[in-house]
């Protein structure tokens, strides 16, 4: 990972985010309010913008400003969790580049951001579900010997994976466990925007 994949990587999620972006809400106008695809797109729009304004001399740079973007442009609560997420990123990657095990550990402290905000843990039907398993690729991959882009392919696997498996699961955390047992049955936004996230990443690294 260095400047360029990471502003690749943030240009990437703006696209797919963009590309996804009804999709998205339609999924969280059956648990949720409607809002998920506009928030990100809102976000990440900014957040792409303002990326391609800096010269930054570390990865960490560019991850701290789209977390700070996402922070200060997404209302809801995926803004909180995805900028915080970034900005530890961002902490953690003090460096003009980072091997897949320094990513790894970054990625890990995203992880660890979105909880000690959000307070979900896997299985409460939230983006933990689709970005735990997703780290714990990575780190596997990483721990291997793999390279970065192999490292995030098998990551992007895990995080669909992980979406796919919110589907029958009761929502404990966030607007959707309001429903209680009528949010059984279908696929969580947040979740599925993570997938896209970690697919964005494997499909930059494996052009680089
Ligand atoms: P809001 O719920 O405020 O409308 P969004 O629609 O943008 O925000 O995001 C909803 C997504 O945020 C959910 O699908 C879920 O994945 C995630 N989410 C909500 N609350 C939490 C939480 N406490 N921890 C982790 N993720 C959460
Ligand atoms: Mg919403």
């Amino acid at each position: 990972m260095d400047i360029d994949l990471a502003r690749a990587w943030v240009q990437a999620i703006t696209v797919a985010v963009g590309q996804h972006k009804d999709y998205l809400t339609q999924l969280d106008s059956a648990i949720g309010d409607a809002d998920h695809g506009t928030n990100l797109d809102r976000g990440f729009t900014a957040a792409a913008a303002a990326v391609s304004d800096l010269s930054p001399e570390t990865v960490g740079a560019v991850f701290t400003n789209t977390g700070t973007t996402l922070i200060s442009t997404i209302g809801g609560a995926s803004g909180p969790l995805y900028g915080g997420a970034f900005r530890a990123l961002g902490k953690a990657l003090d460096f003009p580049a980072a091997e897949p095990l320094a990513f790894a550990e970054a990625l890990a402290a995203g992880l660890d951001s979105i909880q000690k905000l959000g307070t979900a843990v896997p299985g409460d039907k939230t983006m933990i579900d689709a970005y735990a398993p997703a780290v714990a690729a990575f780190k596997e991959q990483a721990r291997q010997g793999a390279g970065f882009a192999a490292a995030a392919a098998a990551a992007a696997d895990a995080a669909e994976e992980g979406m796919r498996a919110t589907t029958p699961l009761q929502a404990r955390k966030g607007r959707a466990s309001y429903l209680g047992a009528r949010s059984v049955g279908h696929q969580d936004p947040g979740a599925t925007s993570t997938a896209l996230i970690f697919r964005a990443l494997a499909d930059t690294a494996a052009r680089a």
